[in-house]
C-alpha cells in the first residue's frame, strides 16, 4: 500500500525525468563504461560533455525502484537480489553473527549502483590520507575535484566557504529532520567529554562528532546517476543500456576495442570502443571483469584456464574499514513504530519529517585510537549509529508496537570502526564461468592493530553510554540478545570486547583498492601495458581514506573523466 501512495509522486517514485535507456546498442562507440554506480555515472556524463564523441554506459542492473528515495528506507533494499548483488565473504573468524555465511557485504546492482543504498554521508577523509597515492594525487591536487561535483546547500549557515562549493550538479545538505533523541545523543557525547563540530569535512575540525550533510534534496536521496545522466533528448552522444551484464573486455596486441556482455534476454552482445574501455564495475567487481580479461596473477588465471594478458595483482589489495556493532535497549522509552500514516502524510506533502531522514544514522564521529599519530590530523576511529528508523509498518496507525515487545524499551546500536586498519584482504575467481561470483577474503583483524582500535573504539562507546541522560531519561542497558556467545566472559573486559568484535562485527562496506594506482593502473587510471583500458571506481583507490569514501570516489571519477578528455582533446 505505502508503494501504491509513493507512486503517486512523480518526483519521490523517480519516472520524472530519467534516463531512457536504449533497447539495443549500437555496433561501435568512442568510449565505454562498465558500470552506472558511483563512479561510472559521472565519468559517462562528464564525457559525454564532449558532443562530438558517442558514449555508452552499460549497467548489469534496472532502474532505481520505488523507494529508493525515501532516505528512511535506506536498508530496505538490502539482500534484495534484484537491486543488490548480495555478495558474502568467504567464513573467517568475524561476522560469526551470521553464522558459516561470512558477511553480507550488500552492493548495487542498479541505475546507480551503491549510492541508491548507502547511507548517504558525505566525506572526504583528511589530507594524510592521500600521501601515500603519490604526487600526482595530493591533497591540493584533488581539492579542486571536490568542489567540482559539490552543489552545498548550507554555506554560510551549516558549513564555512572555505573548503565547500555550492555550484557543483551534487546536492549535500542535512536532512530536514532529525528524531529528538539524537539531541540527546549529542549531550551524552558532550558528557562524555567528546568535542561537537559543525562540519566534519572542515580539516580545521578533524576529531568531533556532528549531524552529517548528506547527498540529499527535498528530503530525498540524490545519486550520482540521478545528478550526471540526462535524458536522451538532452545528450544524445550518451546512450545508457540496462540489464547489461558485461563479462570481459576484448583485448588485442595489449589494445583494449570492446567488451561483451550478457543481455535481459541472455544473448552474448558485442560492442566496439574505437577509443577507451572504462571500468566503473565498483572495487568486488572491476577485478572479476579483469580476471576473465585476461589481466591478473598469473597462476591463478592459467588454473581457470584463463589466457594471461596482462600478469598484474588485480585482486590483491583489498581493504576496508572495521569495527564492532555495540547493542543497546533503551528500556525507558518503548518499542513503538516511527513510521505510521502521519509520518506518512507529512513526506508526501511537503518531503519532511521522519521518512526524510535515516534516524539517528545521520550522527557520526571521528576520533583518535592510542596507535593514531595525531600530530597528522588523521582521526582512525569512526562511529555510527543505527536507530529511530521510519521503515515499513503493518497497519500504518500512530504508536503500532514493534512485533510484540511493545514495552521492552527501544533498540538501538553503535558502531566503533577503525578507519585505517593494516589488514588486507584479496579476491579469488572462483569459476572461470564469468556469471560465478569471485571469492572474497577479507582478512579481518589478521593484523593484530586492528583490534586494538576497534576496542579504543568501543572504550569511547562505553563512556558514551555511561552519561547520566542516557543511564537516568533513558534506562541504557547492553541488549542482551546480543551478548549471549560472549557472555561467559566480563562486560566491556578486553577479553569480552574482543569476542564481541568477533561475533558482532562491523563489516563497513568501504571496500577499496582492488586495482589499485601504483599497483594495477598508472596516475592516469589507465591499465599498466595495455591501451585503452582504465579503471575509474573505488578499485583504483590505493589506501582507504579516514571517512566515508563516497565523495573520495566522486573525486577519482571527477579526475579520471579529466584525464581522458585531456588526452583525447590532445590527440585531435
Ligand atoms: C550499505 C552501505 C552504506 C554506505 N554508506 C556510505 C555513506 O554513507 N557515505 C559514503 O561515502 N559511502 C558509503 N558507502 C560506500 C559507497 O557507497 C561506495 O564506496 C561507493 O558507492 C562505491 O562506488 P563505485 O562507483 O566504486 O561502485 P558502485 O557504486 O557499486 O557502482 C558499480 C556499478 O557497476 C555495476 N556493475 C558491476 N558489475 C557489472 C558488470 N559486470 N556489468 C555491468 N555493470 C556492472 C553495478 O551494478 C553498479 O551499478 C556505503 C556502502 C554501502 C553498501
Amino acid at each position: 500500500m505505502l508503494e501504491a501512495y509513493l507512486k503517486s509522486s512523480c518526483e519521490i517514485a523517480a519516472p520524472c525525468n530519467r534516463v531512457d535507456p536504449v533497447k539495443e546498442t549500437d555496433e561501435v562507440y568512442d568510449f565505454i563504461v562498465v558500470g552506472a554506480g558511483t563512479a561510472g555515472s559521472i565519468v559517462a556524463g562528464r564525457l559525454s560533455e564532449m558532443k562530438n564523441y558517442k558514449v555508452l554506459l552499460l549497467e548489469a542492473g534496472g532502474h532505481e525502484p520505488i523507494g529508493a528515495r525515501p532516505p528512511s528506507f535506506y536498508r530496505n533494499f538490502w539482500s534484495n537480489e534484484d537491486v543488490d548483488w548480495s555478495f558474502r565473504t568467504v567464513p573467517g573468524e568475524y561476522c560469526l553473527d551470521q553464522g558459516d555465511k561470512g558477511c553480507m557485504w550488500p552492493r548495487g546492482k542498479v541505475l546507480g549502483g551503491t549510492s541508491v543504498l548507502n547511507g548517504m554521508m558525505y566525506h572526504r577523509g583528511h589530507a594524510a590520507d592521500y600521501v601515500t597515492w603519490g604526487k600526482d594525487w595530493s591533497w591540493e591536487k584533488n581539492l579542486p575535484y571536490f568542489l567540482k561535483t559539490e552543489g552545498n546547500k548550507e554555506i554560510g549557515t551549516v558549513v564555512k566557504d572555505d573548503y565547500h562549493s555550492d555550484s557543483g550538479p551534487l546536492p549535500v545538505q542535512r536532512f530536514r529532520y532529525q528524531p529528538p533523541f539524537l539531541h540527546d545523543l549529542l549531550h551524552a557525547i558532550e558528557e562524555a567529554g567528546l568535542p561537537i563540530v559543525d562540519d566534519m569535512v572542515n580539516p580545521e575540525t578533524p576529531e568531533g562528532f556532528t549531524i552529517t550533510q548528506t547527498f540529499s534534496e527535498n528530503g530525498q536521496r540524490y545519486t550520482t546517476a540521478r545528478a550526471f545522466l540526462k535524458p536522451r533528448r538532452e545528450r544524445p552522444n550518451l546512450h545508457v543500456k540496462l540489464h547489461a551484464h558485461v563479462l570481459k573486455v576484448l583485448i588485442e596486441n595489449n589494445v583494449a576495442h570492446g567488451v561483451q556482455y550478457y543481455d535481459e534476454k541472455g544473448q552474448i552482445q558485442t560492442v566496439i570502443a574505437a577509443k577507451e574501455v572504462i571500468l566503473s564495475a565498483g572495487a568486488l567487481n572491476t577485478p572479476h571483469i579483469l580476471f576473465h580479461s585476461g589481466i591478473g596473477p598469473r597462476r591463478m588465471l592459467e588454473k581457470h584456464g584463463i589466457s594471461v594478458v596482462a600478469d598484474l595483482p588485480v585482486g590483491q589489495n583489498l581493504r576496508n574499514h572495521i569495527g564492532m556493532t555495540l547493542y543497546f535497549t533503551l528500556k525507558k522509552i518503548e518499542n513503538r513504530r516511527v513510521l505510521d500514516w502521519s509520518v506518512l502524510t507529512e513526506y508526501l506533502l511537503k518531503g519532511e519529517g521522519p521518512m526524510s531522514s535515516t534516524g539517528i544514522t545521520q550522527l557520526t564521529g571521528l576520533s583518535y585510537s592510542s596507535l593514531a599519530n595525531k600530530t597528522l590530523n588523521q582521526p582512525d576511529l569512526q562511529f555510527f549509529f543505527n536507530g529511530y528508523y521510519a521503515e515499513c509498518s503493518q497497519t500504518g496507525q500512530v504508536g503500532e508496537p514493534v512485533g510484540n515487545c511493545s514495552h521492552k524499551g527501544m533498540n538501538i546500536s553503535i558502531n566503533a570502526v577503525a578507519l585505517l586498519p593494516r589488514s588486507v584482504g584479496y579476491i579469488m575467481l572462483n569459476s572461470s564461468d564469468p556469471l560465478v561470483p569471485p571469492l572474497f577474503y577479507p582478512e579481518y583483524f589478521s593484523h593484530p592493530d586492528d583490534m586494538v582500535m576497534v576496542k579504543d573504539g568501543a572504550k569511547y562507546v562505553q563512556r558514551i553510554i555511561k552519561s547520566d541522560i542516557l543511564r537516568n531519561e533513558y534506562g541504557i542497558k547492553l541488549d542482551s540478545a546480543f551478548t549471549s556467545q560472549c557472555a561467559p566472559l566480563t562486560e566491556w573486559s578486553d577479553k569480552w570486547l574482543e569476542c564481541m568484535a568477533r561475533v558482532n562485527t562491523d563489516p563497513q562496506n568501504h571496500q577499496v583498492g582492488t586495482a589499485a594506482m601504483g599497483l594495477v593502473l598508472d596516475h592516469t587510471l589507465s591499465v599498466y601495458n595495455l591501451h585503452g583500458l582504465r579503471v575509474i571506481d573505488a578499485s583504483a583507490v590505493p589506501t582507504l581514506t579516514t571517512g566515508n569514501p563516497q565523495g573520495t570516489i566522486m573525486m577519482v571519477a571527477e579526475r579520471g573523466a579529466d584525464y581522458i578528455k585531456e588526452h583525447w582533446s590532445s590527440n585531435l
